[in-house]
C-alpha cells in the first residue's frame, strides 16, 4: 500500500525534502502533486508531495494532516520540470515548485467546499454530522473551510468531509483567503419553493398590501427564471428592495446564494477573430519544416527546437499562429511567451483575436485574484493557450504540445532577482522536452549561444530573409498625400518584400572637428528638420545601460581601459577614480588623453532629459514625448504613451526602452541613435552582443515604412564590429566575429560559467568574506583535480545594491557546477550561466 510520501515543504528557508505518512482516509486520495498539510515542527504548514516512498528515512514518521485541493497543483510534467530546473541551476527544490503554483498560494491556503449539484441526495441515510454538512452547504452555498470551523464547533469534521468529497457528494479545492485574495463571489437569489406553489400561496408577506404586492411579484419574476438571478435584476423587474429580499428569505421562500464567478481580466475587452492570411513564399518554406515537426509532436517524437531567424517584420509571429493553430487542431495546447507584455501589446492582441475564447493572458499587472484565476482555470482544462512573459511557460497546461519563445533573445527572460536564476529560452527547451512538445525560439537578433546551437546541430535553423509589408492601403494613402512614389520592390497578394532601411554611421569626432559640439550631428539635425517638415514621425533612442559610466576622449573617440584587461574603466563619482571591475586596478581621471594629447577627456552622460531639451533648443516646433524608467513608472503609462504617439500628438520619441516588437508605426521614418557605442563600454563579455542586438533592433524600427525609412548611428567609434555590422543587417558577418573572439578568450559557448556573489553592507566584511570563499573553493577544486578555473574576487561593476556592497567570483569550464553539487554556500547568491556579469 502506498502509505509514505516525501513532501517538499513550502517555506523559502527550507531546501530539504520530509517523509510523511498517510492516514488511511488520505490514502488514494493524495498522490504526487498534491498539496497537503503537515506538521513541521510547532507549525502546520504547506508542502507539496512530491512521490511515494517505500521505505521512510525515520521510523517515526509524522502524518500528513490534511489535502488542500482534491487536484494536484502540479501537474507530472511540472513536477519534473521543477526537478530539472533545480538540477539546471542549483537552487533548492522548493523555490522551484515555488515557480509553478500561483502567487498568493502560499502556506496560508484555506479550503472551498461545494455541494456537487449534479448528484441527487438521500438525507435519511446520511449520518447526522454529514446531514449538517449538507444542509449548511444547502443553506448557505460554498463555504471555506473556516466558515465551517466556525458553524460546527467541537466536532471533527473534516474526515467526514473527506468522505463526501470521495463519495463525489461534494468538491473541497484549494482557495486562498481574504483578505489577500479570494475566489469572487457574486450574491443570487433563488426560489427555495417550488414555482407551482406559488400560486396556492395563502400566506400574507406584509401586512401592507403594497409591500405584499411587491413580495408576490418578485416571486412570480423568479418562477420565470430557470437559473439564480442578481438581486439587481429583481429590484428592476419587481420594483423590490432589500428588505423584501431578506423578508421572503426569513420565510424560506428565497434563497440568496453566493455564487463563484471567475475573474477573467480579458472580460469586455471585444476582439475581432482575423482569419489568417494567405503565407508568402518564405513563409510557406518555413511553415513546411514546422509542420513536419509539430506532426512528430502527435506520433510523440517531439523534433528538435526550431530557431527561427527573421528581422522584425518578417512574419514570425504569423507562423507561430499557424502553428498553435495545428498544435489546437491535434487535440493539444500551447504556451506563448513573449517579453514583458507592455511591450509587445499587438502581439497579445493577435493571438486573442485569432483563438477568441480559448486565451489565458498572465501578466504582473494582474490582481493575484486574477492570475490565481488563470491559474486554475488552465489547470481545469479550460484554456488552451496562455499567453504572456516567463512566469507563463510554468502553467499548469495538460497536454503540451508547443511552446513559443518570441524574441528569444531578449533580458527579460532572464530571472535575475530570486532564485531560481533560469534562463527562459534553455528552460522552455527542457519544458517541451519533458512534455514532449515541439518548441519555436524566434529572433531578429539571437544570443550567440543560440545561434551556436544550429551550428552545432542541437536545434534546427529556420530564416525568414525578407521583410514584409502589410497594411498597404494605409501606407499607399500616407504615400500619395506626400506625392511619393510606393518604392515596392516585389510582392505577393497583400504583401511586398520591402527591404531593409538605410542606416549611416555618422562619426562624431569629424563633427567636433569641424566645429559641431551640439550632442547632433548635421546630419541628424537635417533629418530631423525634414521629419517635422513633411509632417512624418522620429524616433531618438538612448541606450540605457551604461551611460555616464566610462571615460573617453571626444577628439579622438579613444576610451579609457584597463592596461590587465583590455576592459573599460569606469568612473566612480564619490572618488573621482577610474576603477577596473575584472582586475580591481584603479588610477585617476587623465587630464589628457593618453592617445591624441587632447583634453576632450569626458564622462558620458547624457540622459533623455536633456536630448529632449536639445530637442526643444533646435526645434522648438516638435512636439516631443519621452519614454524612459522616469515617464513609464505609472501603470498604463506604456501604453498610454504609444498610443499618444501612434494617434500623432507628438513628432518625436525620445526613449531609452524599445519597443520589443510589434507595433507598426508606419510614419515613423527616421532612427537616430544618439550615440550607439554606449553599452559596448561595459565590463561584460556580452556588452558587444547586447549592443548590436539593441542597434539592430532599434534599426529595424525604421523601416517598417515605405516612405523612405532611415536610421542614424551616431558614434566616436564607427569602426567597432557590432556599429558595423549592425549598420549592414549583417547577422552572419556579426557572429562570426563574435564567435572568435569568445573562443580565443574561453567565454560561452565554448566554456560555462558560475557566477557567485556575496553581498554585505560593511564593505571590509563584503571583501573578506569573498578572498575567504575564494580560498574555499580552490581547495576544492585541488581536491577534485578539475580544471576549473577561478576569476575574481572582485567588487562588481553596480558596487552597491540596496546600500549593500557586491563582490563576486567567476567560475569558468566545461562544466563548473560540478564542483557547486552537494556543497553549500550559505548567503552566496549562485548564477550558472550569468546572462550579465555587472
Ligand atoms: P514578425 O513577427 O517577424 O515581426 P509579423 O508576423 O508580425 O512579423 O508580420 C509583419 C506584418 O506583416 C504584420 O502586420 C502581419 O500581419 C503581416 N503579415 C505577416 N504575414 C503575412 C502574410 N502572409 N500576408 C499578409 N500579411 C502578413
Amino acid at each position: 500500500m502506498r502509505s509514505y510520501v516525501e513532501v517538499a515543504i513550502n517555506l523559502p528557508q527550507i531546501s530539504d525534502t520530509y517523509h510523511y505518512h498517510l492516514p488511511e482516509d488520505l490514502i488514494g486520495s493524495v498522490r504526487p502533486g498534491s498539496l497537503v498539510i503537515v506538521p513541521f515542527g510547532k507549525q502546520r504548514v504547506q508542502g507539496v508531495v512530491l512521490d511515494y516512498v517505500n521505505t521512510p528515512e525515520v521510523a517515526d514518521t509524522k502524518p500528513v494532516e490534511d489535502l488542500v485541493d482534491e487536484k494536484p497543483v502540479l501537474t507530472p510534467t511540472q513536477m519534473t520540470l521543477a526537478h530539472q530546473v533545480s538540477e539546471d541551476t542549483l537552487a533548492p527544490l522548493g523555490v522551484c515548485i515555488n515557480l509553478m503554483l500561483p502567487p498568493g498560494l502560499s502556506q496560508y491556503t484555506d479550503t472551498l467546499i461545494s455541494l456537487n449539484p449534479g448528484r441527487k441526495l438521500d438525507l435519511e441515510e446520511r449520518s447526522p454530522i454529514e446531514k449538517r454538512i449538507i444542509n449548511l452547504l444547502k443553506k448557505r452555498g460554498d463555504l471555506r473551510g473556516r466558515q465551517m470551523d466556525a458553524a460546527i464547533h467541537h466536532v471533527e469534521w473534516r474526515g467526514v468531509l473527506r468522505k463526501l468529497a470521495r463519495e463525489g457528494v461534494v468538491h473541497t479545492q484549494s482557495i486562498l483567503p481574504p483578505p489577500r485574495v479570494s475566489p469572487k463571489t457574486v450574491r443570487k437569489v433563488t426560489l427555495a419553493i417550488n414555482p407551482d406553489d406559488i400560486a396556492n400561496l395563502e400566506e400574507r408577506l406584509s401586512r401592507v398590501h403594497r409591500v405584499h404586492d411587491r413580495r408576490m411579484r418578485v416571486l412570480q419574476v423568479l418562477t420565470r427564471e430557470s437559473e439564480p438571478v442578481e438581486p439587481s435584476w429583481l429590484y428592476a423587474q419587481a420594483d423590490a428592495k432589500y428588505n423584501d429580499l431578506q423578508a421572503l428569505e426569513e420565510k424560506g421562500l428565497i434563497q440568496q446564494l453566493e455564487l463563484q464567478v471567475w475573474r477573467d481580466p480579458l472580460e469586455g475587452t471585444i476582439f475581432i477573430p482575423a482569419s489568417p492570411p494567405e503565407l508568402t513564399q518564405d513563409q510557406q518554406h518555413a511553415w513546411e519544416e514546422i509542420s513536419t515537426g509539430l506532426s512528430k509532436v502527435k506520433r510523440g517524437q517531439p523534433p528538435h527546437p526550431f530557431l527561427l531567424h527573421g528581422v522584425t517584420g518578417s512574419g514570425k509571429t504569423e507562423l507561430y499562429l499557424k502553428s498553435v493553430k495545428a498544435t489546437l487542431e491535434a487535440g493539444k495546447r500551447a504556451i506563448v511567451l513573449v517579453p514583458e507584455i507592455s511591450l509587445t501589446p499587438q502581439t497579445v492582441k493577435r493571438f486573442l483575436s485569432r483563438f477568441p475564447g480559448q486565451v489565458g493572458v498572465v501578466h504582473s499587472q494582474l490582481s493575484e485574484g486574477e492570475r490565481y484565476d488563470t491559474w486554475r482555470r488552465a489547470r481545469n482544462g479550460e484554456l488552451s493557450v496562455i499567453v504572456g512573459p516567463r512566469s507563463a511557460l510554468f502553467m499548469p497546461l495538460e497536454d503540451l504540445g508547443l511552446i513559443v519563445v518570441d524574441e528569444c533573445h531578449h533580458e527579460s527572460y532572464d530571472q535575475t532577482d530570486t532564485p531560481p536564476y533560469y534562463h527562459t529560452a534553455s528552460t522552455a527547451v527542457t519544458a517541451a522536452r519533458v512534455a514532449g512538445a515541439a518548441v519555436i525560439l524566434g529572433s531578429a537578433t539571437p544570443r550567440v549561444t543560440q545561434y551556436y546551437k544550429t551550428i552545432s546541430g542541437d536545434w534546427s535553423y529556420i530564416e525568414l530573409p525578407h521583410r514584409i509589408l502589410a497594411h498597404r492601403e494605409i501606407i499607399a494613402h500616407h504615400a500619395q498625400r506626400l506625392g511619393i512614389d510606393l518604392p515596392i520592390i516585389s510582392g505577393e497578394g497583400q504583401t511586398a518584400d520591402l527591404g531593409l532601411p538605410k542606416v549611416s554611421i555618422v562619426d562624431m569626432r569629424q563633427e567636433l572637428q569641424s566645429g559641431n559640439r551640439s550632442i547632433f550631428s548635421r546630419e541628424m539635425q537635417s533629418a530631423i528638420q525634414h521629419v517635422l517638415d513633411t509632417q512624418q514621425q522620429a524616433i531618438l533612442f538612448l541606450n540605457r545601460r551604461g551611460s555616464a559610466t566610462y571615460v573617453f576622449c571626444r577628439s579622438c573617440g579613444y576610451v579609457v581601459k584597463c592596461p590587465r584587461d583590455d576592459k573599460p574603466l569606469t568612473y566612480h563619482r564619490g572618488s573621482n577614480q577610474l576603477m577596473c571591475h575584472t582586475c580591481g586596478y584603479r588610477r585617476q581621471v587623465p587630464k589628457r588623453c593618453p592617445q591624441c594629447g587632447g583634453r576632450q577627456i569626458r564622462q558620458l552622460g547624457t540622459g533623455t532629459e536633456k536630448v529632449e531639451q536639445m530637442v526643444r533648443e533646435h526645434f522648438p516646433e516638435a512636439r516631443t514625448l519621452r519614454w524612459d524608467a522616469e515617464t513609464t513608472r505609472k501603470k498604463g503609462a506604456h501604453d498610454r504613451i504609444l498610443t499618444q504617439f501612434t494617434n500623432q500628438q507628438a513628432d518625436i520619441l525620445i526613449g531609452t526602452q524599445m519597443l520589443a516588437k510589434g507595433l507598426d508605426l508606419p510614419l515613423v521614418t527616421l532612427v537616430g541613435v544618439i550615440l550607439a557605442e554606449v553599452g559596448l563600454n561595459l565590463p561584460d563579455y556580452r556588452a558587444t552582443e547586447r549592443t548590436f542586438q539593441v542597434l539592430t533592433q532599434v534599426a529595424g524600427r525604421a523601416g517598417r515604412s515605405p516612405l523612405g525609412g532611415r536610421v542614424i548611428l551616431q558614434t566616436y567609434e564607427p569602426g567597432n564590429y557590432a556599429i558595423q555590422t549592425a549598420a549592414h543587417h549583417d547577422y552572419a558577418g556579426f557572429y562570426e566575429q563574435e564567435i572568435a573572439y569568445r573562443r580565443e578568450l574561453r567565454y560561452p559557448p565554448f566554456t560555462r560559467l558560475v557566477r557567485l556573489e556575496y553581498r554585505h553592507h560593511d564593505p571590509r566584511q563584503a571583501e573578506e568574506t569573498a578572498q575567504q570563499t575564494a580560498g574555499v573553493l580552490r581547495g576544492w577544486i585541488r581536491s577534485e583535480e578539475s580544471s576549473i578555473e577561478i576569476i575574481g574576487p572582485v567588487p562588481c561593476f553596480f558596487s552597491r545594491l540596496y546600500g549593500r556592497y557586491r563582490w563576486q567570483i567567476i567560475l569558468r569550464g566545461v562544466d563548473p557546477t560540478r564542483i557547486l553539487r552537494d556543497r553549500q554556500l550559505p548567503d552566496w547568491i549562485v548564477e550558472v550561466d550569468p546572462p550579465s556579469l555587472l
